[in-house]
């Protein structure tokens, strides 16, 4: 039973249905298989540029009607469409790029289809903020995903403030003409927390860029482009003080799930010490939970 706002469905008349499809984030052949099905089947595509899902599109062959879907308008946009939808069309949300209302248009069109009652499928895929995720090793399931970081720096350094203490890592999109402040914002107001930059996900120049904040804010210097996700260590992330080698070779073994070897790799590095130094008392940490058996592992350094 739907709730149309005007123009009540006829009773004998079938709804429609919202499908909110994802597309690739760089590389195409990540489109799924229900995408491309619900993409060609349906009786329009609402899309943020024509321009742009008309490539994706033409790349598969499909030749549904495209329609504009955009932030700007969207109130008036989502309107119209659910006018359509209550008339029985099939309709498919898409953004440029990735999930449909993930920091993208969308859930004012899908607020107003819910309330109307209209079904909505999600047709799941790919999303910058999964991809990241799911590549960046953390140990913990929690996490705070806080979408574009605000352009002024009062507003970043306030948010970085109230989002200090959390205890999980924090993730953002960023555009990369800002990312060295933004670098440097967190680094003052979070203290120089282990982060992770990646860039360019799924597409050919993708890379991961790892270590303290300020570190990355040196190594992207001014010439970073292409699209990022920044992930920065929670509070209770954060490792010991170097002072002590066991408390720090501790907290890598228990907080943060690592080998004996990344733990010597990483402190060895981020501490400037030869790595047969620290290899030696790692092996002694480890062995606080690994009983001695007899012959010990080779020291490779
Ligand atoms: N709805 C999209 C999603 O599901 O990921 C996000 C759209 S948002 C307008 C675009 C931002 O997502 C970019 O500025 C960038 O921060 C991030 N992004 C999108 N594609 C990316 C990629 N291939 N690699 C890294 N970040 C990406």
């Amino acid at each position: 039973m739907t709730h149309c706002p005007s123009d009540p469905t006829p009773a004998a008349q079938q709804p429609g249905r919202l499908y909110v499809v994802a597309t690739p984030i760089g590389n195409l052949g990540d489109i799924s298989l229900r995408a491309i099905q619900t993409l060609s089947s349906v009786d329009l595509i609402a899309c943020e540029d024509t321009r742009h899902t008309k490539k994706l599109c033409r790349h598969l062959n499909i030749t549904t009607p495209l329609v504009s879907y955009f932030r700007e308008r969207e109130q008036e946009k989502a309107t119209a469409l659910l006018k359509l939808l209550c008339e029985g069309k099939q309709i498919a949300l898409v953004s440029d790029a990735g999930t449909p209302a993930i920091c993208d248009p969308g859930a004012v069109l899908v607020n107003k289809a819910r309330a109307a009652g209209i079904d909505i499928v999600a047709i799941a895929g790919p999303s910058a903020l999964a991809a990241a995720l799911s590549i960046a090793g953390l140990p913990l399931a929690d996490f705070f995903f806080g979408g574009f970081l605000p352009a002024s720096a009062t507003a970043r350094k306030q948010l970085f403030n109230t989002l200090a203490p959390l205890p999980y890592p924090l993730i953002f999109y960023e555009a990369p003409h800002r990312i060295r402040a933004s670098l440097a914002d967190m680094a003052a107001t979070l203290g120089d927390r282990q982060a992770l930059l990646f860039r360019e996900l799924t597409k050919i120049h993708e890379e991961c860029l790892e270590g303290p904040l300020s570190v990355l804010h040196e190594k992207v210097k001014d010439r970073v482009k292409g699209e990022l996700v920044l992930i920065v260590h929670g509070a209770a992330c954060q490792p010991p003080p170097p002072e002590d080698l066991d408390d720090l070779l501790r907290w890598y073994r228990d907080e943060q799930h690592s080998s004996l070897k990344q733990a010597v790799v990483r402190i060895a590095a981020d501490l400037d010490l030869p790595r047969s130094q620290v290899y030696k008392k790692a092996l002694a940490v480890w062995q606080e939970i690994v009983p001695r058996t007899g012959a010990g592992p080779n020291n490779p350094y």
